[in-house]
């Protein structure tokens, strides 16, 4: 199938978004990697009137670090987050989570804003995005800049607290600290699918203990999921297979409520959950993949 007929807009200021927003309303969708956006228009499960491409807006480029925050600007492809230097020393959740995102031609045009707003549950960018602390920056015409917790972010799927006039333009990241790990492991059928269940994490590790841990499930309900049962759980715990075991069950509440999909039941989905855990804190406390 093809897309519905639709104009096109290629905007190389955000101004041009908000006159295009002004002038079409709901009708305008903005598309950056269009990745995502183009397959549901083919399959006609979206028909906006207007697409507004900001692919040409300088100011939604680029990687750049002050004051202990990493910025990403909102076009930044996946495939730049996996070898960008920057996101490397200071959000090295993201290299190790670009390269689970689909394939190198879909992660060489789809952006790191688009994933965010897109609001995919089974994407691995917002659930690094909770894991890592982000705060995502947004801008209207009529209200100017806000910033959004990540955490707060994605409210179900395909749903985002982005109004329909503000456009997501930036990222920022507390850079990682020095005694800070990160984790990132998923499992899917095959290499480049999407994930049945996975986990992105960071935290503060002293010896083999767990502090200050974000454990964010994707793929198990309709938003990322913060394991908040299962870090409180392991804070202030020594990694040993006791610790693992004791986590996996903090995780029947953290999960309780995970939904099944086509794929896969909830139950298996919760069994892998606890295959992660296990594999995540392992990584976590410096005894390598298990
Ligand atoms: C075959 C295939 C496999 C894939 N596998 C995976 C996978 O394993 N994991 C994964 O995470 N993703 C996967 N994707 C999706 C891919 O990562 C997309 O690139 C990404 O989800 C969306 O980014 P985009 O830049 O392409 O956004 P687009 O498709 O251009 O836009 C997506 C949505 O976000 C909105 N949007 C985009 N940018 C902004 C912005 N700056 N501000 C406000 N709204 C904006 C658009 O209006 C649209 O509603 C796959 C895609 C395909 C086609």
């Amino acid at each position: 199938m093809k897309a519905a007929p639709f104009d096109f807009v290629r905007a190389t200021a955000l101004s041009d978004v908000f006159a295009a927003f002004e002038r079409h309303g709901d009708d305008a969708r903005i598309v950056a990697g269009g990745q995502s956006l183009m397959p549901m228009m083919n399959m006609r499960l979206a028909a906006p009137r207007v697409l507004v491409d900001i692919n040409h807006i300088a100011e939604l480029n680029g990687v750049s670090e002050t004051d202990g925050t990493l910025r990403i600007g909102a076009l930044t492809r996946h495939q730049e987050l996996g070898v960008n230097a920057l996101v490397a020393e200071h959000a090295p959740l993201l290299t190790m989570a670009s390269t689970h995102i689909a394939h190198p031609a879909i992660r060489n045009r789809g952006t790191f804003g688009g994933s965010l707003s897109h609001a995919d549950p089974a994407a691995e960018l917002p659930a690094c995005a909770i894991a890592s602390d982000a705060v995502i920056n947004a801008v209207s015409s009529s209200r100017g800049e806000r910033s959004i917790k990540a955490v707060d972010f994605f409210l179900g799927t395909f749903h985002t607290a982005l109004e329909p006039d503000e456009i997501l333009v930036s990222v920022d990241i507390p850079i990682i600290g020095a005694a800070e790990r990160v984790a990132f492991d998923e499992l899917a059928r095959r290499q480049g699918d999407y994930a049945l269940v996975g986990l992105a994490a960071k935290g503060t590790i002293e010896g083999k203990t767990f502090k200050d841990l974000r454990l964010v499930f994707f793929s198990v309900a309709d938003r990322p999921i913060l394991a908040t049962e299962t870090i409180a759980t392991l804070e202030g715990k020594d990694y040993s297979p006791d610790t693992v075991t004791v986590a996996e069950a903090a995780l029947e509440v953290d999960l309780q409520d995970i939904d099944s999909d086509l794929h896969t039941s909830a139950a298996t989905k919760t069994h892998l959950a606890r295959v992660l855990v296990g594999r995540v804190l392992a990584e976590l406390a410096g005894e390598g993949r298990q």
